[in-house]
């Protein structure tokens, strides 16, 4: 980074950043958002596309319904008010990728309003993102600028995104650091995610985000211009992008300048950000009316009926999963990080006997096994049912830790499931008190130093006896008899 090195911790705290993020969707539609091409991502180029999504003349648009749903939807699941009536609008502008001339978009009658997310903040507080607008418009054609023997003087045109229906989701400037913003798309996202609109893909340009970033004095309620920043596609990169232009307009004010309206394009690779237009060549859109399409009207009882496809969002079902397993916050975020991975344990606990303990070995036993396979929860040889076993007889001290992570070396070595492994390998289990205390004894005598920390007070050196009799049982001892046990020998 170019500019961060020059300025001191103590100049950047003098000035307090101020940002608000636009946000583009694209939703999961079977077609588009006017006309009946296919909205998928990676057909052959100019191959999804129609008279109407190529703005041929005398072609009209026809407004796809599931669309319509899909915004509304996004737009409940951000607490949004939604208008019972909005207006599509022409943003008027020429751009080689949008034959048409125009953008039918929504202008002062967006579809959703006054909405917010809530986002955790470094200080463990949560803090509410208002967002001002989520409205209704297509997404443009793409310009190819490489890739072609030929690129050097050509630019290609792909018009198969012409017309995907999309959602621009506009914050309100109440971000202040480059982390809350990070916050804030990683909550947004999961949101969308949850809803089922979109895949927010950002790769393949699902989910697009524009920044808009001013400084001003710390303590001080006057913004100052802001910049919008372009292009900022990826989740690696936002708080880079951001950190960026925060010092390079401080360094700016610094130097006895002023910050220019203006936008500007990030470079990922350069990692810096470059003038794009200033305010003089901002574009004049003339919004109009759009005379194609009448008034949109979502009754009501739509609205009603909308809603209740909304599924149970991410943070409140944390919560309520926190409550209801008994959950640390890490691992309910973990078991949250998709519906589908929420909606297969929450199955599961259903019948497990500690959900709790499931999630445990969910997520460090089987996860990190997963891991070093670099294997899917679907490609398990342990499927969820076989976890449940697994914890139940865990829960039960039917089984050692030490016998469980046998029993799952050979599920992982022969590909099969925990069930009928266990019933193959059936551990033996010593139930027997005195052949335990027979163990305990010969511990106990081996370790007189261990013994004496119990004795002056260090009751977790309990643990330590506990692993070696479990160790010289070869993990067959009955954890729950074994516990007691060794406190009973260490306590008399
Ligand atoms: P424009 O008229 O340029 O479209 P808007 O007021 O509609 O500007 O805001 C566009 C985006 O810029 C919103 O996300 C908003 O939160 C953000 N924004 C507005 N003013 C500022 C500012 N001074 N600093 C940073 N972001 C801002
Ligand atoms: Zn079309
Ligand atoms: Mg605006």
């Amino acid at each position: 980074m170019t500019t961060a090195s020059a300025l001191s911790p103590e100049i950047v705290a003098k000035y307090e950043p101020v940002i608000g993020l636009e946000v583009h969707v694209q939703l999961l539609t079977t077609t588009k958002a006017f006309c009946g091409c296919a909205n998928r991502y990676g057909s052959a180029p100019n191959t999804n596309v129609c008279p109407t999504c190529l703005g041929l003349p005398g072609a009209l648009p026809v407004l796809n319904r599931q669309a319509v749903e899909f915004a509304v939807l996004a737009g409940q699941a951000l607490h949004c008010q939604i208008r019972e009536r909005s207006i599509f609008a022409r943003k008027n502008y020429f751009y080689p990728d949008s034959p048409k001339g125009y953008q039918i978009s929504q202008f002062d009658k967006p579809i959703a309003e006054h909405g917010f997310i809530d986002v955790p903040t470094a200080d463990g507080s949560i803090k509410r993102i208002g967002i001002t607008r989520a409205h209704m418009e297509e997404d443009a054609g793409k310009s190819i600028h490489d890739g072609f023997p030929d690129s050097a003087t050509r630019t290609y045109v792909d018009l198969n995104r012409c017309g995907t229906p999309l959602i621009e989701i506009v914050s309100e400037p109440d971000i202040r650091t480059p982390d809350e913003a990070f916050e804030y798309l990683t909550r947004l996202r999961e949101i969308l995610l949850y809803a089922g609109v979109s895949d927010c893909n950002m790769e393949e340009g699902s989910l697009r985000c524009d920044a808009n970033v001013s400084i001003m004095p710390r303590g001080s309620s006057t913004f100052g211009k802001k910049v919008e920043v372009k292009n900022v596609n990826s989740f690696r990169f936002i708080r880079a992008a951001l950190e960026y232009e925060i010092e390079r307009q401080i360094e700016v004010v610094e130097s006895g300048g002023v910050i220019a309206q203006e936008t500007r394009l990030w470079n990922a690779s350069e990692g810096r950000t470059y003038p794009m237009r200033s305010k003089e060549q901002a574009h004049d859109y003339r919004y109009f009316p759009e005379p194609d399409l009448p008034q949109l009207v979502v009754s009501e009882a739509w609205q009603a009926e909308i809603a209740a496809k909304l599924p149970e969002l991410p943070e409140p079902r944390r919560q309520r999963m926190i409550a209801a397993y008994d959950l640390t916050p890490q691992d309910a975020q973990t078991l949250t990080a998709t519906r589908e991975f929420a909606d297969r344990f929450e199955a599961a606990a259903h019948s497990a006997k500690s959900p709790r303990r499931l999630a445990n070995l969910l997520l460090s036993e089987l996860g990190g096994r997963l891991k070093a396979a670099n294997l899917e929860l679907a490609g398990s040889p342990v499927s969820l049912d076989g976890l449940v076993l697994a914890a139940d007889l865990l829960e039960e001290n039917k089984l050692s830790s030490k016998q469980l992570k046998q029993l799952f070396d050979l599920c992982f070595e022969h590909e099969e499931d925990f069930p009928a492994v266990f019933e193959r390998e059936k551990p033996e289990q010593i139930t027997d008190s005195s052949a335990l205390e027979a163990l305990i004894d010969e511990v106990i005598a081996a370790n007189p130093k261990q013994v004496e920390q119990y004795r002056a007070g260090k009751k977790t050196v309990a643990g330590f006896f506990v692993g070696q009799v479990m160790r010289a049982s070869k993990g067959q001892a009955n954890p729950a008899l074994l516990n007691e046990l060794v406190a009973r020998k260490l306590d008399g």
